[in-house]
């Protein structure tokens, strides 16, 4: 059992972020936000899949009039991402936003933030403040070197946290990102032990999903492993219900979160595989892909571990010469020939 680190509680609509709640697990639309449609169609999708808020991108007026209906036709707390422009936020907040996503390092004016505050204040929204690598600058604006950088980045986080705690808010989330899987470990940790505030894991710009997935699970899974992190957003290239699936397939392998669909466990397959292993594999991935119940099924090439694996598993399929094995719960039901193994598959599953 993972311990958590102990934090605030911070409320985000009706969804808690915190130790004292599961880790939640968010995405992003990646549509136009003024294309209303599309964007519900999205979040809908990711509510589906898992995410228990969803952020969207206003950097002009015309997304966060879009953001105002969009709030009106989802059924999930809406997180407003701000750059650069304190209006933004405010609308946004005006807007119904149950949180902003902001870096103060980037609202030039200091006034600006103050507003942001006090507008955040009256709406009860909570504020992610956001640190990111890339916009770490010396005072003289320049580049920091790479060793530097973790140092400087919670020197930034202080700095704003203290202008919000200065102004008793501290409905607040921290954030410190980069791409970079070894210096988001080593400032979230830094992060953990300087501020009670809820954590907000991820990488930025972790690349392609087939790329992103192995330093979102280092990075991700070594802090969350550690109790650190209370809310996480795996970014990826491409459709945001990519990002949730690596997201949630991280939580579980750490016992964070309780699987609701099927598990397909697939032998690595070697020469001794009786027949097309992945093949099967991917027929039983489609044909469990509408269950909802955590079933856990296994499909094996051999007679080698498939016994072992079959004995985990509510049902098994282990390959045999031209034959199949049928397992359930561990114990051998029926022995079909190849070409009969999915339908007596589904027939078992029916069963279950
Ligand atoms: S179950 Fe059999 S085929 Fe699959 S990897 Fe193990 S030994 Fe090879």
């Amino acid at each position: 059992m993972i311990k958590r680190r102990r934090t605030k509680t911070v409320k985000v609509g009706p969804v808690k972020i915190g130790s004292s709640a599961p880790v939640v697990i968010q995405s992003m639309t990646k549509a136009p936000t003024v294309d209303i449609a599309r964007c519900v169609k999205q979040i809908n999708q990711l509510v589906q899949a898992g995410c228990r808020l969803v952020r969207i991108a206003v950097p002009r007026r015309a997304d966060t009039a879009a953001f105002a209906k969009i709030v009106q036709k989802v059924n999930v707390p809406l997180i407003a991402d701000v750059h650069f422009s304190g209006a933004r936020a405010i609308e946004a907040i005006e807007a119904g936003a149950a949180k902003v996503r902001l870096n103060p390092g980037n609202i030039k004016n200091r006034k600006d933030i103050l507003r942001i505050i006090d507008a955040a204040k009256m709406h009860r929204t909570a504020i992610r403040i956001g640190v990111n690598e890339a916009s770490i600058r010396d005072l003289k604006k320049r580049p920091v070197p790479r060793e530097k950088r973790t140092a400087l980045m919670l020197t930034e986080m202080k700095k704003y946290v203290r202008i919000f705690e200065n102004r008793n808010f501290n409905r607040l989330v921290l954030s410190a990102k980069s791409s970079d899987a070894l210096r988001t470990i080593e400032i979230n940790r830094r992060i953990a032990q300087t501020f009670p505030y809820p954590i907000h894991l991820g990488l930025t710009h972790a690349g392609l999903p087939e790329d992103a997935q192995v330093p979102s699970a280092i990075a991700l899974g070594t802090l969350l492993a550690e109790g650190i992190g209370d809310t996480i957003r795996v970014s990826a290239a491409g459709s945001p219900l990519i990002e949730t699936k690596i997201a949630k397939e991280i939580l579980i392998a750490l016992g964070l979160y309780q699987r609701s669909t099927p598990e397909l466990i697939v032998c690595p397959t070697c020469a001794r595989a009786e027949f097309d292993v992945v093949k099967l594999a991917r027929r039983v991935e489609k044909a469990i892909c509408e269950i909802d119940k955590p079933l856990r099924i296994a499909v094996m090439g051999c007679v080698v571990n498939g016994p072992g694996e079959a004995a985990d598993a509510d049902l098994a399929i282990c390959a045999a010469k031209n034959k199949a094995f049928i397992y359930r719960n561990g114990r051998k039901i029926s022995t079909v020939p190849e070409s009969k193994t999915i339908p007596a598959l589904l027939k078992e599953l029916k069963k279950l």
